[in-house]
């Protein structure tokens, strides 16, 4: 079973697919977390693609492309994976074509002001990785798995999340068009809370 998550930033794309991913066991491929893994590490491609990454810019398709065929050759991926962040663009999307079938995109449907409005609130642990929300961490404001203090990512900054708003806009949002004349498409609002918007993902998969 390949699912594919498709979304704005801040929609919440990543936390649903994680959850899917355990429900499911199979796991979750996230562009976004692999190239953060590759800057945090200084590897040729992290260097590559940071830039981009900082301006809210998207990194060049065959960058990610090259990423994403190495990790699906991996043999936890031989069941299935749930794809978070990728594919970005139509070129990825017919790359993806290419090399695995999708059986399933849920989109996740949100307005940009409740973004906007989200985004300002969340953390990154730069230790494990994990995201999560203010209003969801309380008096501590340290990562809930591992305990690390919680960082603001940089690319969540707001002049650098209207632009990625700009670039989900012009880049990714033609990919709806894209899945729902293949029929693959299911939407999720996931404008209100996290339970909320889990039950709408689960309706979606059902
Ligand atoms: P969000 O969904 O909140 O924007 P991600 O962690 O998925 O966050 O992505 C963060 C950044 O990583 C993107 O703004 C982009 O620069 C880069 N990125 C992630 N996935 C892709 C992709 N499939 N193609 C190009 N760039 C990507
Ligand atoms: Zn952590």
């Amino acid at each position: 079973m390949n699912i594919i998550f498709l979304g704005p930033p801040g929609s919440g794309k990543g936390t649903h697919a994680q959850r899917v991913s355990e429900d499911m066991g199979i796991p979750r491929i996230s562009t976004g977390d692999m190239l953060r893994e590759q800057m945090k590490n200084g590897t040729p491609l992290g260097r590559e693609a940071q830039a981009f990454v900082e301006a809210g810019e998207l990194v060049p398709d065959g960058l990610v492309i090259k990423m994403l065929q190495e990790r699906l050759a991996q043999p936890d991926c031989a069941h299935g994976v749930i794809f978070d962040g990728f594919p970005r663009t139509l070129p990825q999307a017919e790359a993806l074509a290419q090399i695995a079938d999708i059986d399933v995109v849920v989109n996740m449907e949100i307005p940009d002001e409740v973004i906007v409005e989200r985004m300002q609130g969340r953390r990154v642990c730069p230790a494990c990785g994990h995201t999560t929300h203010v209003e969801q961490l309380g008096d501590s404001q340290s990562c809930p798995k591992c305990g690390q203090g919680l960082t603001i990512r940089k690319d969540d900054l707001p002049e650098t999340v209207l632009q990625r708003l700009r670039v989900y806009h012009e880049q990714t949002q033609p990919l709806i068009a894209h899945y729902q004349a293949l029929g693959l498409l299911r939407s999720a609002d996931s404008s209100g809370a996290v339970e909320t918007t889990r039950a709408n993902v689960r309706a979606a998969l059902a």
